[in-house]
């Protein structure tokens, strides 16, 4: 891994080794919950097990938003938001990196996304969403909604792995990753070469 040089940013293929190395990065025949069948599945959590894997992810990507000069003459008054449990890491990351003030993060309550009762009382910075991935972007676009409600803008977005189905912008904002990762999915058994070639299947339960 190159970390030598300050603002350089690793690359698509280094990103995935990491990934792959710590197990976050997947090969086999998985099928989601909504019953699509895949080749690769991707448990972005076993990454940021490690503090080592784990501050190279944020580093990396807290890097992409630093070099905006909207976005860097606005720190340190910048509140970097998780759509979800799984973005915490990321979003504690980052704002390490970027020294920025203020981390909120939202969660499903009887499936509704929404912050804690009461976190979000007080000055709100203008905002940076961040996540470990976007599969479909429903994750981050709710979150855009709750930072609307809040009266914050945002002025940026960004994740580990973007799905290149998934979109590239919320809000207007685009949405930056360090991994661009063209998944292919199969809508049902008949479909997928995996089935056909009688591969043993996992369950995933995201
Ligand atoms: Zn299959």
């Amino acid at each position: 891994m190159v970390t030598t040089g300050v603002q350089l940013i690793p690359s698509s293929d280094e990103i995935m080794k990491i990934l792959r190395r710590t197990g976050a990065f997947r090969e086999g025949h998985f099928i989601y919950p909504n019953g699509k069948h895949t080749a690769h599945y991707f448990q972005m959590p076993l990454a940021f097990r490690y503090y080592d894997t784990a501050r190279v992810l944020a580093v990396a990507l807290s890097r992409k938003f630093r070099v905006e000069r909207d976005i860097a003459s606005q720190l340190p008054k910048v509140s970097i938001i998780s759509p979800s449990s799984g973005g915490i890491p990321v979003a504690f990351g980052v704002r390490d990196a970027l020294n920025s003030e203020q981390i909120y993060w939202a969660e499903q309550e009887n499936g509704q996304r929404m912050f804690r009762q009461y976190v979000n009382q007080g000055e709100i910075h203008p905002c940076i969403i961040v996540d470990d991935i976007i599969r479909s972007g429903n994750a981050i676009e709710e979150t855009v909604k709750l930072v609307r409600e809040l009266g914050a803008p945002i002025i940026g977005c960004g994740v580990i792995v973007r799905f290149t189905s998934a979109p590239d912008s919320v809000d207007g904002v685009s949405i930056k990753s360090l991994v661009e990762f063209d998944e292919k999915f199969y809508n049902s058994a008949e479909e997928c070469g995996d089935c056909k070639k009688g591969a043993p299947e996992e369950h995933v339960r995201f």
